[in-house]
């Protein structure tokens, strides 16, 4: 610690410990949200809050629904005022790069289903991590995140943080001691992805808390693979959760969304820095993001049983040689159920034949769509090969662990026999092919 402390001095204004961040001595409240905007009781399960929490209950209409605020700017009151004088502009209906009542009704839903004290929602999941990372370090501090973080954050974490004066260092996220090992006197942040892809590798999530705790770092968790119904890092030591709201959170494939969640003192300070780059969310998109949140728990829940039938179905198949999921036979990481109560929704697997033979399974497939992307309410289905590690070669790709045939599967909500029978046949269509 007292390195750390002397590690302090040379980042002005901001040390690499917490104490940087709560030096803001102001009083803290959950939200912002309205009077409007309608809350759950503590004990409410997922279902319940994400039905009913942040809802916009409209006085004078009586509308079920929240209204769209299709507005940029709100007319100033004796509370607008205020709020410029007092330094309070995020708690008020000003201007919608601030904040307005539809992101707030959104936030207000995902804030309660994370068990956060705020959230903020932002155009894209890439701008959500962007802004976190760019507001939780500063110029000379380091980042530790994994070797397979999604592919849009390795591209900012290896081209632009160093950029920006920060310093990143990539391990293997399964391992804590590689991890610990990684953790310099200049860190600030931890940043790590609860399961990986493809191959849904855990992450050691509560010792990375005591990891985090221990060492005064931040710990940012990207969630998007199993969403606040199935595991919550903030009740894990986990200081700001993100997600890319596109995939679990919207669950229609219709929208392009983030969302970081922590204590207000956290998200104020992503916030403040949105100001600056922009990427709030649009009013229109809050409502189709806060319909999709309505039925989180139940798309989420269907899914991920179906995905536990499709494993149980994969490993009876002589044909396939590895089923990568939480709840396969197997499974290297005994520490996710730890801290998840679910096993997501997410199958990965390989097929005897390579990728030829995996390519001909995918164009077999009547159900499922071939296209990137996971989480909606419609299964797709991807090959590493020619999408996400394309660029690598097949011989770096091994050293991930990606081999020849690889398929990653994002199980939807159809009819699970359905998707069983579609992937028996195509399987069977494609014995032969090598
Ligand atoms: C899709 C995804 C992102 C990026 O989110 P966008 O909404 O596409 O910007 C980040 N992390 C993970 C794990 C993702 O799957």
């Amino acid at each position: 610690v007292s390195q750390r402390d002397h590690a302090s001095g040379h980042l002005p204004g901001a040390g690499p410990d917490k104490r940087w961040i709560n030096e803001l001595e102001r009083g803290r409240v959950p939200g912002p949200r309205m009077p409007q905007h309608s809350r759950v009781p503590a004990h409410c399960g997922p279902s319940t809050a994400s039905v009913h929490a942040g809802t916009y209950a409209d006085p004078t209409t009586g509308a079920v629904t929240s209204p769209i605020f299709q507005s940029t700017t709100f007319r100033f009151d004796q509370r607008s005022y205020e709020a410029f004088e007092t330094g309070t502009t995020r708690d008020v209906a000003i201007y919608s790069r601030y904040g307005n009542p539809s992101q707030w009704t959104v936030q207000e839903k995902v804030a309660t289903l994370e068990g956060a004290e705020s959230s903020l929602v932002f155009a894209s999941g890439m701008s959500a991590i962007y802004t976190t990372l760019l507001t939780l370090t500063n110029n000379g501090g380091h980042i530790v995140s994994a070797l397979d973080v999604y592919g849009g954050t390795y591209a900012l974490l290896r081209d632009d943080m160093h950029q920006l004066g920060r310093e990143v260092t990539l391990v293997d996220p399964t391992d804590i001691d590689s991890i610990r090992a990684a953790i310099q006197p200049n860190t600030q942040v931890l940043f790590f992805e609860s399961l990986t892809n493809p191959l849904l590798k855990a992450v050691p999530l509560a010792a990375l808390g005591e990891l985090s705790n221990a060492e005064q770092l931040l710990l940012l968790v990207d969630n998007t693979f199993l969403g606040p119904t199935q595991c919550r890092p903030l009740r894990h030591g986990a200081d700001i959760v993100i997600h890319s709201a596109t995939k679990y959170l919207s669950g229609h494939s219709d929208v392009i969304a983030g969302v970081a969640s922590g204590s207000r003192k956290y998200v104020d300070r992503i916030w403040a820095q949105m100001l600056k780059v922009g990427g709030q969310l649009d009013p229109l998109s809050c409502f189709l993001l806060e319909r999709g949140l309505k039925t989180l728990d139940l798309r989420v829940r269907t899914a991920a049983e179906s995905a536990m039938h499709i494993v149980r179905f994969l490993e009876s198949r002589q044909d396939v040689l590895a089923v990568y999921h939480p709840l396969a036979t197997g499974y290297a990481y005994p520490w996710f159920f730890e801290t998840a109560s679910g096993a997501g929704a997410m199958v990965s697997f390989r097929l005897q034949g390579g990728d030829r033979r995996a390519l001909a399974f995918m164009e077999a497939l009547r159900i499922p769509i071939a296209a990137t992307s996971l989480g909606g309410v419609e299964s797709l289905v991807s090959l590493p090969f020619n999408t996400s590690h394309s660029l690598m070669t097949q011989q770096q790709r091994k050293e991930m662990g990606i081999e020849p045939g690889l398929v990653r599967f994002s199980v939807g909500i159809e009819q699970r026999e359905d998707l069983i029978q579609d992937i028996a046949e195509a399987l069977d269509a494609t014995q032969g092919v090598s």
